[in-house]
C-alpha cells in the first residue's frame, strides 16, 4: 500500500511541472499572437448559397492557397511579389 501512495505523490509532481510548461507556452503564444497579424483568410471567400466564390485569384507562381492582393490597377503576390496587371476596361 505504501508504494501506491508514493506513486501518487509522483503523479501529482509531474503534472505540476506540466501546468509550469504550459503556463510559458501560453504566454510564448501570446507574444507570437501579437506578433503575428494572421487573420482574415476567410475574408477572401464570399459564400452564395451552397457555392463559395474566391473573391482573389491565386498566384500563378505560389499555387493555390496563396492569394494575391487586389490593388486598384493589378493584383501582387506577397509572398514572391509576383504581379498581374489587371485588364484596363476601355471606357473612352
Ligand atoms: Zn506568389
Amino acid at each position: 500500500m505504501t508504494e501506491e501512495v508514493e506513486e501518487v505523490k509522483e503523479e501529482e509532481e509531474t503534472e505540476e511541472e506540466e501546468e509550469k510548461i504550459e503556463e510559458e507556452k501560453k504566454k510564448k503564444k501570446g507574444a507570437e499572437k501579437k506578433k503575428k497579424k494572421r487573420k482574415g483568410l476567410f475574408t477572401h471567400y464570399k459564400i452564395e448559397g451552397d457555392n463559395v466564390k474566391r473573391l482573389l485569384p491565386f498566384c500563378e507562381r505560389c499555387g493555390i492557397g496563396y492569394f494575391m492582393a487586389d490593388h486598384s490597377d493589378r493584383y501582387t503576390c506577397g509572398h514572391c511579389g509576383f504581379t498581374r496587371y489587371k485588364p484596363t476596361e476601355t471606357e473612352e
